[in-house]
């Protein structure tokens, strides 16, 4: 099953992903996180993508097709995946559609999470991120067993930088003229489903899975 996971910045998409990745025994592939670790381990790439994450700004189509393309290859991708954070832009997916085509392959199903921008801003402020696995915890909503810890690995949990107020509305600004518009693109495809992702986590799941059955 190859899903793509579609949502502003704090919509739930990363929170689902990780749910759906482990009940469908498929990996959870988010170029978001893929950009942190390398950021984190000073690779030339997170050098290269840092500059624009930190403004709130898309990293360069090239750059990220280049590493999500690279990620495809690994062995793990066989069964399929839930794709979180990328596309992110039309271009992005356009060349997921094309790289599918050419080994007669395709994505199942488009799944947008719906969050209006109201509640993102309360979403983000909150959230709290373990840079070593991944993680994602939210202060209120979905706090972790111990404040701070990660209840995976044990890592810390940071506030990003990039969820601070600021450039959450730059992100959100990036998000409605850039990556909303995937959402035509891909009920063109006949493949959106869409989700009220306002609802509890455990709720949101379960319309998803109904979809996914
Ligand atoms: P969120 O989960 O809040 O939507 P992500 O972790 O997916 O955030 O992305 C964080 C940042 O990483 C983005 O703001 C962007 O700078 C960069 N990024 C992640 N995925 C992509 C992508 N597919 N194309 C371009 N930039 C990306
Ligand atoms: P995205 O990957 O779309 O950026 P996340 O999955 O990281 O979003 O979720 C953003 C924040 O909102 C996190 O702090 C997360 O714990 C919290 N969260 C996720 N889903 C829900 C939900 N359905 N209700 C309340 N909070 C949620
Ligand atoms: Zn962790």
């Amino acid at each position: 099953m190859k899903i793509v996971m579609l949502g502003a910045p704090g919509a739930g998409k990363g929170t689902q992903a990780k749910m759906i990745a482990a009940k469908y025994s498929i990996p959870h592939i988010s170029t978001g996180d893929i950009f942190r670790a390398n950021i984190k381990n000073g690779t030339e790439l997170g050098k290269k993508a840092k500059t624009y994450m930190d403004q709130g700004a898309l990293v360069p189509d090239e750059l990220t097709l280049e590493l999500i393309m690279d990620r495809f290859k690994q062995d793990d991708c066989k069964n399929g995946y839930v794709l979180d954070g990328f596309p992110r832009t039309i271009p992005q997916a356009e060349a997921l559609t094309k790289a599918l085509a050419a080994e007669g392959d395709k994505l199942d199903y488009a799944v947008n999470v719906e969050v209006p921008d109201e509640n993102i801003v309360n979403r983000m402020s909150g959230r709290r991120a373990c840079l070593s696995c991944g993680g994602t915890y939210h202060v209120v909503y979905n706090p972790p067993k111990s404040e701070g810890v990660c209840d995976a690995c044990g890592g810390g949990l940071v506030l990003r930088d990039d969820d601070k107020p600021e450039t959450v509305a730059k992100r959100l600004e990036v998000y409605h003229t850039q990556t909303q518009p995937l959402i035509e693109y891909y009920a063109g495809e006949k493949i959106l489903k869409e989700v009220d992702g306002t609802k509890d986590v455990a709720d949101v799941f379960a319309d998803i899975t109904a979809i996914l059955a």
